[in-house]
């Protein structure tokens, strides 16, 4: 075979066939080398099996802070209305749900053999079951990619193997830091991100799972770090939902780098002050001679309750006129201000994404390394994180996208 335009993909993973695709289209040989027995393992599990591939309002707020500057250059050039195009030429019908996008076929598997389906039809070949060890730079600006099993000779090497977020069964084991770091490259820490939080907190609810909508801020001492609204899941063992799994990644950092962590809850974030302050009122003018916990039945979600009166170290069972007004009054405010230390976050294989990775200022604008030129970094792998809501696989897909065009036209 010519290496004339030959290129391989280490990785057949979302960003690797959307870029093995991009680099076909633009006339070389591709070979997928996946070191699992199939592709897109993680791909077909993502969305809760219906896989939330892009959003309608993404913008480059919506990553890790290092690497807006660059991710409003990368949208501009992929955002989103260039995947809907893109899945759109692979025939995938996409319907979106407030701006969250998905396959109209509620199956992420749909999204996996259409990308597939085109691989085929453009000639894309597969290698099974052989994983990507190392990659040699040789005189003639070629490379050759040493697998576990043989050794390929090509012009362009994209390297699409992912992080360390999900079950290791999707092939996430963070093989590529090293492969770019022996090419020259550098990698910022990694953090489990999207990920539940835990805590050792003792008056957790013991259910597993209460879930509330609230307002959470995470704070070292009183400085606000991120403040997040949505469906809280607090467990045993720790706190997590949408918000918490927003705030996550950067709550990782802060904690690796040996900060305490605080958050504060407020479970009725829908009032304000006012609001609030009437509804005491007219709750305190009950104060007739029920108990307690009889008040807070209809207050708030009673494992909430048993969890403010543990901390408070009072008995439901006190009736209303022996709590006295003020002591009331401090009960109910408790709630717009529930206090948990956070101990740590919930390992990898809980995360849906990694926080940190290779280095983008060891990467050009087409994600080629700048030390290694004709090898290209993308996904995951990369140091970009974004929040929940399609916004990960729409960095899978531009990257994917940017580098194959490029890789495709050496
Ligand atoms: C449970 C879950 C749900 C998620 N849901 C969503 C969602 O709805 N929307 C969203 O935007 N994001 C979601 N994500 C995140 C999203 O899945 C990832 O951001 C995305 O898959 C990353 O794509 P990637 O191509 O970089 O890596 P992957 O998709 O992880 O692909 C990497 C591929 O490389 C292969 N590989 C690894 N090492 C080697 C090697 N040495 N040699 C050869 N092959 C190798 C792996 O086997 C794998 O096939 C979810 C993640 C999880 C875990």
């Amino acid at each position: 075979m010519s290496l004339n335009n030959h290129v391989i993909v280490a990785g057949g993973g979302a960003s690797g066939l959307c870029a093995a695709i991009a680099a076909a289209r633009k006339g070389a040989t591709v070979n997928v080398i996946e070191k699992n027995d199939t592709c897109g393992k993680k791909l077909s599990m993502t969305g809760n099996g219906r896989c939330n591939l892009a959003n309608l309002n993404v913008s480059s707020d919506d990553y890790n802070e290092r690497s807006r500057n660059r991710m409003k250059n990368w949208l501009e050039e992929f955002g989103v209305d260039r995947v809907a195009e893109f899945f759109a030429s692979l025939g995938l019908v996409i319907v979106s749900e407030d701006g969250y996008l998905y396959p109209i076929s509620g199956q992420a598997g749909s999204v996996v053999s259409v990308l597939m389906n085109e691989c085929q039809r453009l000639g894309v070949e597969f290698t099974y079951n052989e994983q990507v060890k190392r990659i040699i730079k040789n005189d003639d600006r070629a490379y050759t990619v040493k697998t576990d099993k043989n050794e390929y000779n090509c012009k362009a090497v994209i390297l699409a193997t992912g992080g360390l977020a999900g079950p290791k069964t999707t092939g996430s084991t963070g093989d590529g830091y090293y492969i770019c770091e022996q090419l020259g490259m550098s990698k910022k820490d990694t953090f489990p991100a999207l990920v539940p939080l835990l805590s050792e907190d003792e008056t957790l609810p013991s259910e597993s799972g209460v879930r509330s909508i609230a307002r959470i801020t995470f704070m070292i001492g009183e400085g606000e770090i991120a403040t997040e609204y949505g469906e809280v899941q607090i467990t045993r063992n720790g706190i997590s939902g949408i918000p918490v799994m927003q705030a996550s990644g950067v709550v990782a950092e802060h904690l690796a780098k040996g900060r305490p962590i605080t958050c504060s809850i407020d479970f009725f974030p829908g009032y304000s002050e006012n609001e609030f302050e009437e509804l005491v009122n007219r709750l305190m003018n009950l104060s007739d001679d029920r108990k307690l916990g009889e008040l807070l039945d209809g207050f708030c979600n009673s494992h909430i309750n048993e969890m403010v009166l543990k901390r408070m170290k009072i008995s439901r069972g006190m009736k209303l006129k022996n709590v006295g007004s003020s002591m009331l009054s401090c009960i109910l405010y408790k709630y717009r201000d529930i206090r948990v230390e956070i101990s740590g976050t919930a390992d990898y294989k809980k995360a849906q994404v990694t926080r940190g990775g290779i280095s983008l200022g060891d990467l050009t604008d087409k994600l080629e390394a700048k030390s290694a030129e004709g090898v290209f970094v993308v996904g995951e792998l990369c140091d970009v994180d974004g929040r929940c809501g399609g916004y990960n696989l729409q960095w899978a897909w531009t990257s994917g996208y940017i580098a194959g065009e490029a890789a495709g036209s050496l």
